[in-house]
């Protein structure tokens, strides 16, 4: 292992290795080129020469099938070579996947769906991104749904969403986010509303299962899931609904065995439950890391990645914000009105009062065309974040990707907080 290195690196890689390195301090860039041979990083294949750049927060892994030659320029806080990688049983997965595509292919039914579980930390990201990646590779267009609301890769964090892949993810940025199908949760974990949580996967479910319909590649190529990482007492009732809702395939556990049990024991026969290692490769987060990457995602969203995003800032009275959340507090039942759960309330559209308490908090745009749609099951057309607040003036300013929205926008305001320290 080499630590605080500067400089070049260059790397031999045998068939089967891998090159794992990490950027970690600010301001630092590495870049990565593939001098000989071929690779590839979580399934995208490198382009010969070609030089990918990586900024601080970066965690990755260079695998090679055949052997490569690589070459890092710029100080990496950790750069080995591993030899013992589960390359080979992730492979295993897609093949088997492959071959259920091939069936639907002819018999003119659906691909696998398959969901992806497990802790946090082990991998479940990177394998999504690796089976979804090959299977593009081999000319199939799946759909991505990720249903981690913490550090999903579809939109911004307090969001689920799905996305037709239709092109190996960029080897720097992750997958294109043209189009995506995006539902407002507001929270960062599912605990925060657990009834919300499961009426917006039943939702991504219908709405999935339409598309897969409309769209015979789409429907052959099938839908592959990512999960959050609490699998615990209700987070582990959250994964069996969904795995419902999806009416899932395959069942993919990395790491754990308890939770692998508790699946072969509750789903039902048809539902193919496979353990899978995790690679030594992936690396644990710290809450002020996982705290950092949601940052990061949201600054991406505004300011984008590589091509700098100018977003607009404006501001907008009170009196034209059509501001709700979902979810008002819970009631007891002998409150609630005759016919009505006392869970309803969880999932009900609540008109907000504009104030000082909006500062820094993001505001999802949906696209229901007023408060008496079914707001809460529309989904949304992109994000703002209230920069500042004028109580004098009563209005706030929001920075935003598009110029001033219509000023009927029904607006759903989200507990999660970014400092946009532009
Ligand atoms: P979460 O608990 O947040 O849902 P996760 O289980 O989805 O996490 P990933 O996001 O896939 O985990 O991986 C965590 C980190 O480890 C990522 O930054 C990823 O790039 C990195 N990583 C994954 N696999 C490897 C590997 N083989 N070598 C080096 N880094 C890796």
């Amino acid at each position: 292992m080499t630590d605080e290195k500067a400089q070049t690196q260059e790397f031999k890689l045998d068939s089967d290795c891998e090159l794992r390195f990490e950027v970690e301090s600010k301001n630092e860039k590495v870049t990565l080129e593939l001098k000989s041979g071929l690779a590839e990083v979580f399934g995208t294949e490198l382009v010969k020469g070609k030089k990918y750049e990586f900024t601080a927060g970066a965690k990755v892994a260079v695998f090679t099938w055949q052997g490569c030659t690589v070459e890092l320029v710029g100080k990496t806080d950790v750069s080995y070579v591993a030899k013992e990688t589960p390359m080979g049983l992730y492979l295993n997965c897609h093949a088997a996947m492959e071959r259920l595509r091939e069936t639907a292919e002819k018999e003119d039914t659906r691909g696998p769906i398959t969901m992806v579980v497990g802790p946090c930390d082990v991998g479940k990201s990177t394998l999504c991104r690796l089976l979804l990646n090959y299977a593009v590779r081999m000319g199939r267009r799946p759909i991505f749904v990720d249903l981690d609301v913490g550090q999903g890769h579809i939109a911004i964090p307090g969001t689920v969403g799905a996305l037709l892949v239709e092109r190996p993810s960029n080897v720097v940025d992750g997958f294109s986010q043209q189009a995506p199908l995006v539902f407002h949760f507001g929270h960062k974990s599912p605990q925060a509303n657990v009834a919300l949580y499961n009426l917006l996967v039943t939702r991504l479910a219908e709405v999935c299962s339409d598309r897969l319909q409309a769209n015979k590649k789409a429907r052959v190529s099938g839908i592959v899931i990512n999960t959050c990482g609490w699998v615990k007492g209700d987070g582990y009732k959250l994964l069996t609904h969904a795995a419902q809702a999806f009416e899932v395939d395959a069942i993919l556990i990395l790491d754990q065995e308890r939770l692998y049990n508790e699946l072969v024991r509750d789903m039902p026969d048809f539902v193919k439950v496979v353990f899978l290692p995790k690679s030594g490769g992936v690396v644990e987060r710290s809450q002020a890391q996982r705290t950092e990457a949601r940052d990061q995602g949201v600054r991406e969203y505004f300011y984008g990645s590589r091509t700098p995003l100018y977003p607009h800032s404006f501001e907008v009275k009170w009196s034209e914000a059509r501001l709700y959340k979902i979810g008002a507090p819970v009631l007891p039942a002998s409150c609630m009105p005759l016919g009505m759960k006392a869970e309803d309330n969880l999932t009900k559209l609540v008109a907000v009062t504009p104030g000082p308490n909006l500062l820094h908090h993001l505001l999802s745009v949906s696209f229901a065309d007023s408060p008496e749609d079914d707001v809460v099951q529309t989904n949304v057309a992109g994000f703002v974040c209230v920069t500042n607040v004028d109580v004098e003036r009563q209005a706030f300013t929001v920075l935003s990707p598009q110029p001033r929205p219509l000023p009927n926008t029904v607006l759903l305001l989200s507990d999660i907080q970014f400092m946009d320290s532009h």
